[in-house]
């Protein structure tokens, strides 16, 4: 059984001619009644493994979602299709949810979808134990995970599912997927006899690609100008702030955008997810509140203003692209500021120093991803186990950076750090070192006598925009680091070092000209 019926119900419902990927053998398993941890990219298909067994096996699927804004969408297109579903969350009006309950109890109900926290009240499980059920589902695993900025305490709790039916097969699917998120989920979901499903990560036609931050709004304007006039895109910026200041921004120069974020009641962020969803050629501009379980195929570009905590999150945001398999950009800004604010971010942060420093762990990955000389997707698939060769679209295989020896380098600028911090306890950041490296007599530098040092003006060789990469670097690489509100530059144990004179500093220098300008050049 099971495979010609899945194939049917493919054809017949969805309209679909044949399985993409793993669904076939994931729906097969599932439909037998065995239990499967789903790991797929965005955009892989997961939907289909949860809702083919749905339909073939007896009784109601329960799907567990933490998407409550989507529910009603998904319910929707599933009804189109002559699918019996419906959903219970707190969007509800009570007569909405006597029916589907009713229609639950009946056995008229395909699939139901809820959200975790309904799983936790009595009246919700009592309603459960009324029905018929053929299957569990749990979308969006990773929210299991405690270390993922997706958290969400009720999905704990959805381990009691097993115990309470332990005959109903269970699927958890997620698109996060790195070997310890992978193991956690499977953990802490009681997943123990589950079959594991990893589809390659790949997301060959999303071009990769990684700036250093100039004059962030102008290099936003002219990507989408000169690349993505008229395309629907999305914008992540890190505050609330920014991300209205860049809404506004966009629409001044005659691009219309939208803003999404937590701090926006209700009916707008709806309103305006749901033009993004429908409207052509809209670009929106959000936190990262925006974007989990956003089915938009056309989503020609991903724009990231802000460094990502963690190369999951960046993994995540700019999967949303290029969900229909068309060539779709991943462009990233970023400058030295951004990790002077991460690195405050995560010190200011609550938890314990382990919380501390699986989220410095999280940070560092993502800079290496910035800094890498290499491919970028090399290096990103890398990171979730998976081993590739030059992809030939990402903006390193496209316009190989060179590197460069910058030992000299490092040593003026960590002795300028050394000097300022450890010899005199003064607290000072990029701008001061740099401008003492320069040979700058800036009002600043005078008034504490840094042109008396004898690191004043050792630096003339470069230029300001290397030292700022000089230091990017360095702190990319641990071998200096930042403190405090105002971002003062310290020493680490390593920077020994290379103050020692042990150990030779490897520095990607910046392509003189970017993939985009490139590309722009054409236009
Ligand atoms: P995910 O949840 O993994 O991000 P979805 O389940 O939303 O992905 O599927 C992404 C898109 O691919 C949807 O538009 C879906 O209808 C389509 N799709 C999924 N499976 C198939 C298939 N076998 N053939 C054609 N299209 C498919
Ligand atoms: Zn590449």
């Amino acid at each position: 059984m099971g495979s010609d019926e899945a194939l049917e119900v493919l054809r017949r419902v969805f309209g679909y001619d044949a399985f993409r990927g793993r669904q076939q053998d994931i729906i097969e398993h599932v439909i037998g009644g065995g239990d499967a941890l789903v790991l797929m990219p965005t955009g892989g298909g997961k939907s289909l493994c949860y809702q083919i067994p749905a339909l073939v096996r007896d009784g109601t699927a329960v799907v567990v979602s933490p998407l409550i804004a989507l529910m009603q969408d998904q319910v929707d297109a599933l009804t189109a299709l002559g699918v019996r579903a419906g959903f219970v969350n707190s969007t509800l009006d009570y007569d909405s949810r006597r029916a589907v309950e009713a229609q639950f109890v009946g056995g008229d109900l395909d699939l139901l979808y809820l959200a975790p926290e309904a799983l936790a009240t009595s009246s919700t499980l009592r309603l459960l134990e009324r029905g018929r059920i053929g299957l569990f589902a749990i979308d969006e695993a990773h929210c299991v995970s405690q270390w993922g900025h997706d958290f969400r305490p009720d999905y704990l709790n959805l381990s009691m599912l097993h115990e309470r039916w332990p005959d109903v097969p269970r699927i958890a699917l997620t698109a996060t997927a790195t070997t310890a998120t992978h193991k956690e989920i499977a953990t802490r979901l009681g997943l123990t006899d589950a079959r594991h499903f990893v589809s390659s990560f790949d997301r060959p036609n999303i071009q990769y690609r990684i700036v250093a931050k100039q004059d962030p709004r102008r290099q936003l304007l002219d990507l989408l100008r000169t690349e993505h006039r008229d395309d629907a895109g999305i914008v992540y910026c890190l505050s609330r702030a920014s991300v209205e200041k860049i809404a506004d921004f966009l629409k001044d120069n005659g691009i219309p955008a939208l803003p999404y974020h937590a701090g926006l009641d209700a009916r707008t962020r709806a309103d305006n997810q749901s033009r993004f969803l429908r409207e052509d050629g809209l670009v929106m501009v959000a936190t990262i509140a925006f974007g989990m379980g956003i089915d938009k195929p056309d989503v020609r570009f991903v724009a990231h203003l802000d460094l990502p905590k963690s190369v999951e999150g960046y993994y995540q945001e700019t999967g949303r692209a290029g969900r229909d398999g068309l060539p779709s950009t991943a462009w990233l800004a970023y400058g030295l500021q951004d990790v002077v604010q991460q690195r405050k971010l995560i010190d200011g942060s609550e938890g314990d120093a382990a919380h501390r420093r699986g989220l410095a762990q999280h940070l560092d990955a993502m800079l290496a991803l910035c800094e890498t000389v290499e491919c970028r997707r090399v290096q990103l698939l890398a990171y979730f186990g998976e081993q590739s060769g030059p992809c030939g679209n990402c903006d390193t295989c496209l316009s190989p950076p060179e590197s460069w020896d910058g030992t000299v380098a490092a040593q003026k600028l960590l002795s300028t750090v050394y000097r300022l911090h450890k010899e005199r306890n003064q607290k000072f950041g990029a701008g001061q070192c740099i401008d003492i490296l320069l040979g700058k007599k800036t009002d600043k530098v005078v008034q504490w006598h840094h042109d008396e040092l004898t690191v004043f003006g050792v630096g003339a060789d470069l230029r300001e925009a290397d030292w700022r990469a000089v230091i990017r670097q360095l702190l990319a690489q641990g071998l200096l680091a930042v403190e405090g509100d105002y971002g003062t530059l310290v020493l680490t144990e390593a920077s020994g070092e290379v103050l020692g004179r042990h150990r030779q500093v490897m520095l990607r220098r910046e392509p003189e000209r970017p993939v985009s300008a490139a590309k722009t050049a054409k236009v």
